[in-house]
């Protein structure tokens, strides 16, 4: 019977829910660019920690200001200053330099620009409004607050904020131990020559090299399998030892040197689904020991697609990545006609791109064949065309989802 997507997605993330092993570990937060919150970051300390000038310039008392349009100077204060014995007579103002302390009895400061260096002091020929240039104490981040959720993959710009804060060290969820490996008697390994006329290159084992590595995995690598269905069978047992999950790629179909299949049967409780989805139909998914399984169909195009559209949201919800914030998806007149059969979820490759009108359009980014990897070349984002539609007509509306960061 044919899955929907929908269905497999759902079966994938009910596997993830109930498999999922919330090891944690602290690290440092230079090595937690890429790694997953595992609790709530809470503030330590308020950011600003002391009341503060956003401009180089003078802070006044507004009481002064309305008394006389023109103060003599008293001090400067500097950033780093320690003010806690700062003499500041009434009827006078302080330069003060951004990032410095300002005192609690400085109503504004005023920006440089704005006033006037006279022999008898500074002219403020200009309105004051309370508070203005002063960057109050927690304004930022409260101590005690939660500055970050739990479960939220870290980018450079949160570390960042977190660095404000003095946090050198975060738990994050440990990395998911993955290990792959591709199966069939015509793959080379890329670099080296192909030395028959029926060989072609592992690209399938090479790009889940790289998505795992995006998505901050362990990767176990075990390299390629000839068909044979003992050494398939030893290398499955040996990968769901190592590994939280395993990944292969190819034998899952029905040709008769799919042995992974054959192998899989014995070994656990393996699902081959075939699912409605273009490319990916054939997909099996299931348990070996206490490893998960995906076994991915073979075809370059539907490795890809299925790992990004099924895989890549069980590992998110496998190291506790929400996963609210990981898709973009809206509607779009299509650019070009669109080739689709009934029956069947396509995921096709479009690149979206302004028009001379300034309208946002899809293209198709050509051939959409399985075998056909030239289709991801210059995409940016999946056309998603449902189930039950038929060809698509040039100006109709279709749903697009942009790529994420797992293909950037
Ligand atoms: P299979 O599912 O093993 O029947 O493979 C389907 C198609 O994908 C065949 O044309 C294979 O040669 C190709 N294929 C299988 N594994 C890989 C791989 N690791 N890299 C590139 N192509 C592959
Ligand atoms: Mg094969």
């Amino acid at each position: 019977m044919l899955l929907t997507f929908e269905q497999a997605k759902k079966a994938l993330l009910e596997a993830a829910s109930l498999n999922h092993k919330p090891l944690t570990e602290k690290v440092t937060l230079l090595a937690a660019l890429d790694r997953v919150t595992a609790e709530p970051v809470v503030s330590p300390i308020n950011v600003p920690s002391f009341n503060n000038s956003a401009m180089d310039g003078y802070a006044v008392r507004l009481s002064d200001i309305n008394q006389s349009k023109l103060l003599p100077l008293a001090t400067t204060i500097f950033a780093g200053d320690d003010i806690s014995n700062l003499n500041w007579p009434i009827g006078t103002c302080l330069r003060i330099m951004t990032g410095a302390p300002v005192p609690d009895e400085a109503e504004a400061v005023v920006m440089q620009e704005q006033t006037e260096s006279t022999p008898a002091g500074i002219k403020f020929p200009y309105e004051i409004k309370s508070g203005s240039n002063i960057r109050y104490i927690g304004e930022d981040s409260k101590q005690g607050s939660v500055v970050v959720d739990k479960g939220i993959r870290l980018t450079i710009a949160t570390l960042s904020s977190l660095a404000t804060l003095g946090i050198a060290e975060l738990t994050v969820f440990s990395k998911l131990k993955v290990a792959i490996f591709s199966t069939g008697n015509e793959l080379f390994d890329i670099g080296n020559p192909l030395t028959n006329d029926s060989a072609i290159y592992d690209s399938n084992r090479f790009t889940l090299k790289l998505l795992l590595t995006q998505l901050n995995c362990q990767i176990i690598d075990l390299g390629i399998i000839a068909d044979d269905p003992n050494l398939i069978k030893q290398s499955l047992e040996t990968a769901s030892k190592l590994a939280d999950l395993v990944i292969t790629s190819g034998g899952v179909s029905v040709g008769d040197a799919d042995y992974t299949k054959t192998a899989l049967a014995e070994l656990g409780q393996i699902n081959f689904w075939k699912i409605a989805m273009k490319p990916g139909k054939p997909f099996a998914f299931g348990k070996i020991g206490n490893a998960l399984f995906c076994g991915l169909p073979g075809n370059p195009v539907s490795t890809l697609v299925t790992f990004y559209q099924l895989v890549q949201p069980l590992i998110l919800a496998l190291v506790g990545q929400s996963l609210t914030t990981n898709r973009m998806s809206f509607k779009v007149k299509t650019a070009t006609n669109l080739k689709k059969s009934v029956g069947r979820l396509d995921f096709q490759r479009g690149r979206l791109q302004i028009n001379t009108d300034g309208e946002l359009e899809v293209f198709s980014t050509g051939q959409q064949g399985s075998h056909l990897t030239q289709s991801f070349n210059h995409a940016n984002c999946f056309i998603v065309i449902e189930q039950d539609r038929g060809n698509v007509a040039k100006g109709e509306l279709v749903t697009v989802e942009l790529f994420n960061n797992l293909l950037k």
